[in-house]
């Protein structure tokens, strides 16, 4: 075995969203010797493949959305206002790489040493870094996270799926696809098919059942589906693909769905959202004797705690709720149990009433349970109330132009405790974390009724429901 050239109290595996948090948390407020290593770049998938560039996209459509709104309200725009897909990709390129610099500087504050290099477990406490310069190093650690996120999934099984993209080579994209199909029915799939759509691209998605975003209230299912439609979105519903072939042009898709048997569709681009892998294959777990579940991702406890002492994960590459502000609040919670001293030995994230947002347009956002889940857990104690109306926004519109909004609430027992709130309009991914607060506290109908509607906004629809 090499010799050991670097010892620390805490090494951490990936410098993503909970590694880097959980590193400076350690370092910075607890004084731990802390190394991180990072393979790729700093920040990991959000800052440069995930929320971060898709929110900046999101809110390039969510401005193409408002010229077209722009002529009711009596301005004279073009509603075909250009957009220049390159100029815009290179300024947000700019954008991210300014944000590594932050976070190369962060942790220069918070006094971690970061290695640039592929991080491999050779046991429970030695990890072996092949650095991007072509060094090598060994570091002894007391403790090991393991914080190394995951990747989109291609399949397998499709002849010529690799001709297709995922999300990653979505900010790749130089120039903006005509005509573009997007294969998956989760948060990508609709964020990316959203985007695309309100920027100009000819967008078809493809589900391979009914519905999409299946994990959500059924309200949402429903009214965002309609409304996609409603947009223009051409949905394949109950589809499958048998084959991609490059054509001279661009791909050519064949495909069947509920409506057409055996068809094909000619594309500048087709993208794969069918969900994440855990980053796991050259990890080395089996050196350390991490266990893995059927899926590949690293089993932990609400603790973070894997089933080998001192080696600890979270975020992704566990896959339990795949968001970053859960892999930064589980990474602070860890280093606060780890280094924080005796007051803090309990420390852990609290894995329930997590609130989350698709950025779809119009956005939805939810907290807690779903109907049918409530229904199953608490039967005849679940009231619903719900309100589906137009945003006063909307009223200089055409009346087939219209964008829906749609609030549930559901509540349990006598005192009508909120035990889900699933929001679907403009403004929610705002709306949502105030009433997240209110939700996790633990408020009742009678919390939200009393406290006074604020006129005219969409919001105050939910502490009025009858
Ligand atoms: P990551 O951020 O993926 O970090 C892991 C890091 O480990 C990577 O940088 C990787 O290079 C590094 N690594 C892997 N293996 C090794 C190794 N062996 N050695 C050294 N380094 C290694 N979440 C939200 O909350 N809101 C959103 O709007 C949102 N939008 C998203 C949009 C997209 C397109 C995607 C793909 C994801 C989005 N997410 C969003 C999810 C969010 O990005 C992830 O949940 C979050 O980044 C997970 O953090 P992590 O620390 O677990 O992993
Ligand atoms: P998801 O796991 O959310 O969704 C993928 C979906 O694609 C599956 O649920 C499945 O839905 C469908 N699918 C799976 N296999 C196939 C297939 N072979 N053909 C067609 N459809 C298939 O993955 P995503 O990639 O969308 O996102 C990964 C995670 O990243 C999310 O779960 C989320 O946690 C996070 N994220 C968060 C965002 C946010 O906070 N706004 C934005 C983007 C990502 P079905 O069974 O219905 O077919």
């Amino acid at each position: 075995m090499a010799p050991i050239t670097k010892e620390c109290d805490y090494l951490v595996i990936g410098g993503g969203s909970g590694g880097l948090a959980s590193a400076r948390r350690a370092s910075g407020q607890w004084g731990a010797k802390t190394i991180a290593v990072e393979s790729g770049r700093l920040g990991g998938t959000c800052v440069n493949v995930g929320c971060v560039p898709k929110k900046v996209t999101w809110n390039a459509a969510a401005i193409a959305e408002t010229l077209h709104e722009a002529k009711a309200y009596g301005f004279s725009v073009k509603e075909t206002a250009p957009f220049d897909w390159t100029t815009f990709k290179h300024k947000r390129d700019a954008y991210i790489k300014r944000l590594n610099g932050i976070y190369a500087k962060n942790l220069e504050n918070d006094k971690v040493e970061w290695l640039y290099g592929r991080a491999h477990l050779v046991s429970k406490n030695e990890v072996e870094v092949d650095l991007h310069d072509g060094g090598k190093e060994t570091i002894r650690a007391k403790k090991i996270l393991i914080a190394t996120g995951g990747h989109p999934i291609i399949p397998k099984n499709i002849p010529g799926s690799e001709l297709g993209i995922t999300s990653d080579g979505f900010f790749e994209l130089e120039k903006q696809p005509e005509k573009v199909a997007l294969v998956g029915a989760g948060y990508i799939a609709v964020e990316m098919a959203g985007m695309f759509h309100h920027l100009g691209s000819e967008t078809h998605l493809f589900i391979r059942h009914d519905k999409f975003l299946r994990a959500f209230d059924p309200m949402i299912q429903d009214k965002i589906i309609s409304e996609y439609e409603r947009q223009g979105i051409i949905m394949h519903r109950n589809s499958s693909q048998s084959k991609i072939e490059k054509t001279e042009k661009g791909l050519k898709v064949y495909y069947s769905d509920s409506k057409t048997k055996e068809g094909t569709l000619d594309l500048d681009c087709l993208l794969w959202a069918i969900g994440r892998a855990p980053e796991v294959e050259d990890l080395g777990l089996d050196k350390a004797g991490v266990e893995q579940n059927d899926r590949g991702q690293i089993i932990a406890d609400d603790y973070q705690n894997t089933n080998v002492e001192n080696v600890y994960s979270l975020g992704d590459v566990c896959g339990k709720i795949e968001l970053t502000p859960v892999a930064i609040a589980a990474g602070r919670q860890l280093s606060n149990r780890l280094f924080g001293g005796p007051e803090h030995k309990n420390a852990k994230l609290d894995y329930e009433n997590i609130p989350s947002v698709v950025f779809a347009h119009p956005e939805v956002g939810s907290i807690g349970m779903t109907e049918p889940a409530a229904r199953e857990k608490y039967g005849e104690k679940v009231k619903v109330y719900n309100k589906d109306f137009t945003a006063m926004y909307y009223a200089m519109m055409d009346p087939e132009d219209k964008p829906p909004t749609s609030y549930k609430l559901i509540c349990v027992g006598p005192e009508e405790k909120v035990v889900g709130l699933h929001i679907l309009g403009s403004g929610s991914s705002e709306m949502l974390q105030g009433f997240g607060v209110a939700v996790k506290m633990g408020a009742t109908k009678k919390d939200f009724d009393s406290c006074v509607a604020i006129h005219p906004t969409s919001a105050e629809e939910l502490v009025t429901l009858k």
